[in-house]
């Protein structure tokens, strides 16, 4: 079993151009949770505004379900959490040398002193402490080691492991769990974007190297080319290794069009699990197979996501009569295709 946070609404909404409504934060957040999502991270409270507004609103549904804030190193964001009612905290702070020098304009000894203030007085005010370490796959190894190593003296909860950038392998993200496993018991969380199209491969690989938690986003949005995606993980899981994940993979595809209609961003029509024309047949050999037995084309049956097989009549639909004579097909589209050549 595999714990899925989604960050939809944090995260998520980082999205270039892409700002929920609080109805919209909260409808996303009752559906998260109906699909069998137990933790969501709702916002950054600091922003304040709407956006603390939008955490309280969720807290307030009181769904069964872990509710998070994103907060920098600082007592102003903490503060700002605790006041939206929140008391599960992602505490986040770079760990790269890239970062650390030319975006915080600190020493890697700063981070360390930093988590040792914070981390003890969030434990001592009853909360879950949640320590996110940006920038993890970019940072030298040794050093993250030692992050955590402190960190798990600390009593923090979890680490989440940051591919801040994108820029892991399925075979370095494996690696590097792996080789923090073998060192700390805290659980560890993988929490992957997708600039090379590798976020999901990369989760997935992260769980398989020791994870016990992974960050996704619905129809994979998120900050430039997004995060690992809630149903590519989800089925990749459940599929592919036989790992559950709790999830109701059913609600997938409504989950996904609700997400694309509030965000505003439209899904593309090949995209994977959720993707209008994932099971989508067109070429005549495929439609002849799929037809006589659906396992021949199809890795799983749409239905398990909420999808429907199509059949597509078109160029490479060939002339395959015993095929398109079992299609239902209307009077119309008989006549245009027989227009077409493609049978009589
Ligand atoms: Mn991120």
């Amino acid at each position: 079993m595999i714990t899925l946070v989604d960050t939809t609404l944090r995260d998520g909404e980082q999205a270039p151009g892409v700002a929920f409504s609080i109805d919209e934060k909260m409808e996303i957040a009752k559906v998260l949770s109906d699909i069998g999502i137990k933790e969501i991270e709702a916002g950054t409270s600091v922003m304040g505004g709407e956006e603390a507004e939008a955490v309280k609103a969720v807290v307030g549904l009181g769904l069964p379900v872990k509710i998070f804030t994103w907060n920098r190193i600082v007592e102003k964001d903490i503060e700002a959490s605790l006041l939206c009612g929140v008391k599960n905290l992602y505490i986040s702070c770079p760990v790269s040398d890239i970062q650390i020098q030319n975006k915080l304009r600190k020493t890697r000894n700063w981070v360390k002193e930093r988590f040792t203030k914070i981390i003890p007085a969030l434990k001592k005010d009853g909360c879950y402490a949640a320590c996110g370490l940006e920038d993890a796959s970019r940072a030298d190894v040794s050093f993250v080691l030692e992050v955590c190593r402190l960190l798990e003296e600390l009593q923090a909860d979890r680490i989440r492991i940051c591919d801040t950038v994108g820029i892991l392998t399925p075979f370095k993200a494996f690696e590097l769990i792996a080789y923090l496993k073998g060192y700390i018991k805290i659980p560890l969380e993988i929490h992957t974007h997708n600039d090379f199209g590798l976020a999901a491969a990369n989760a997935l690989a992260g769980i398989k190297g020791g994870a016990g938690y992974a960050s996704v986003t619905v129809n994979g949005m998120g900050e430039r080319a997004g995060n690992a995606a809630l149903e590519e993980l989800v089925m990749a899981l459940e599929k592919l290794e036989g790992i559950k994940t709790g999830i109701n993979t059913k609600m997938l595809k409504k989950l996904s069009a609700l997400v694309s209609v509030f965000s505003g961003r439209p899904v593309a029509t090949d995209k994977p699990i959720v993707g209008d024309m994932a099971f989508s047949h067109e070429s005549g050999i495929h439609v002849n197979g799929v037809l006589k037995h659906p396992p021949n084309y199809e890795p799983y049956p749409p239905e398990e996501v909420g999808a429907k097989r199509e059949i597509i009549l078109g160029k490479h639909s060939g002339k395959s009569y015993s095929v398109l004579n079992t299609l239902k097909l209307s009077a119309k589209t008989r006549r245009i295709a027989a227009a077409c050549g493609i049978f009589a």
